[in-house]
């Protein structure tokens, strides 16, 4: 019997392409999403890349009404969360949105998984909760802290889960720190979608490549690293999806080992453990894709830190997970997807 996974967040950017990899290892899915950030022709190209349906469920993580509907109706084997809102900006502008749907939310889905005794959790959580690091690579014991709402949020979370793993060890809530997902399905059919003017890196370069934005500006030239502009942990999103199949793997090998079948909380990096700087991404975006990248350098941007990049050696271990595909690969991956679809989801 195929193992059911329900994965809130299942229609937009990381959740879609984790779809394709869980069922590619054999899972079942269910995907919850309210699309507030992504569109419903996202899941149908998944059910079309994968060949075959998918059970989609139109549902606010916040209603608990629809979760204990979708509970009652499927046995689920865990639950994978990326549900969540993840605009810096906007975060700062909307704390209250932030906070009710980032925190309430899970709060509401975990609460709705005790009463039906459903206690596999995998959460999305950030790289951004090491604030601005003290060592580099970041081991997950790292200190943590935030400095916008958005962060906080993950970082809430975060304790809300250590707490719940303390109160109950029945709980599984691994925990994977993402760093930067970048890239697209190799098929070019499903990729990342951003509503408006993208606020990342990989996003705004492409838009500049198919001719949507003029110019991009690189926020800083006189940070402490290779070149001065900031360094980060570029990891392809199907390598990142793989992580997501890679943790459920091991709690099925937990759930039927004899000392006991939960992890409590378990805080994973998933990063390459490699950090790009800013010039070199657009560099090598430019010659893999032969398009030319205006760019102009401009202040910092607040918040921003000089360099963020994973240890990665716990994913390696305890999982068996590594990230393989290359910054060459994210870059063609993304332009594919970016040139076929230069409006996204949207067919005009
Ligand atoms: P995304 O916006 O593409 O996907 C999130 C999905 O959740 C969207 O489809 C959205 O419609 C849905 N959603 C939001 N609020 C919801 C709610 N209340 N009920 C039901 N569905 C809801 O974002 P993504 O890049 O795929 O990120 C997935 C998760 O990973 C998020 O939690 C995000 O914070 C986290 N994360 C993302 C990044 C990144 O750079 N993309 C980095 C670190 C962590
Ligand atoms: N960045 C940039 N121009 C942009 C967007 C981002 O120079 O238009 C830089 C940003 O300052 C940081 C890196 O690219 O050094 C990655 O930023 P992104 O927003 O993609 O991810 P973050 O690491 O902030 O989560």
């Amino acid at each position: 019997m195929k193992h059911k996974i329900l994965v809130t967040g299942g229609a937009g950017y990381i959740g879609s392409h984790t779809c394709i990899a869980l069922h590619q290892a054999g899972y079942e899915v269910v995907v919850f999403d309210n699309l507030s950030n992504s569109s419903a022709e996202a899941v149908n190209r998944v059910s079309q890349l994968i060949d075959a349906p998918i059970e989609f469920i139109k549902g606010d993580i916040r209603d608990r009404k629809a979760l204990q509907k979708v509970f009652s109706e499927h046995e689920f084997f865990g639950v994978i969360h990326f549900a969540g809102l993840k605009a810096v900006g906007e975060s700062v502008a909307k704390p209250l949105l932030y906070y009710d749907n980032n925190v309430s939310g899970t709060i509401t889905l975990l609460d709705v998984m005790s009463e039906f005794s459903m206690k596999r959790f995998v959460f999305s959580s950030s790289a951004t909760v090491y604030g601005d690091p003290e060592t580099l690579p970041i081991p997950e014991n790292a200190p943590r802290s935030a400095t916008n709402p958005y962060g906080q949020s993950k970082l809430t979370v975060e304790c809300v889960l250590e707490d719940l793993a303390v109160a109950d060890n029945d709980w599984s809530l691994v925990t994977l720190r993402y760093f930067n997902p970048v890239g697209a399905h190799s098929s070019g059919i499903i990729g990342e979608d951003p509503n408006d003017i993208p606020n990342n890196l990989m996003p705004f370069i492409s838009q500049v490549a198919v001719g949507k934005l003029e110019k991009l500006s690189i926020f800083g030239k006189d940070y402490a690293t290779i070149d001065g502009t900031g360094v980060r942990d570029f990891i392809h999103v199907t390598d990142l999806a793989l992580g997501h199949v890679a943790a459920l793997d091991y709690l099925k090998e937990q759930s039927g080992s004899k000392e006991g079948h939960s992890v409590g909380f378990l805080p994973i990096n998933l990063g390459t453990g490699k950090g790009t700087s800013v010039l070199e991404l657009v560099d090598t975006f430019a010659k893999v894709t032969e398009q030319d990248i205006p760019y102009q350098f401009a202040k910092r941007r607040a918040g921003d830190i000089a360099s963020c990049y994973a240890s990665a050696d716990k994913a390696k271990t305890l999982l068996g997970w590594e990230a393989k595909l290359s910054i060459i690969d994210m870059c063609t991956d993304t332009w594919r997807w970016q040139s076929r679809n230069p409006n996204g989801y949207n067919a005009s």
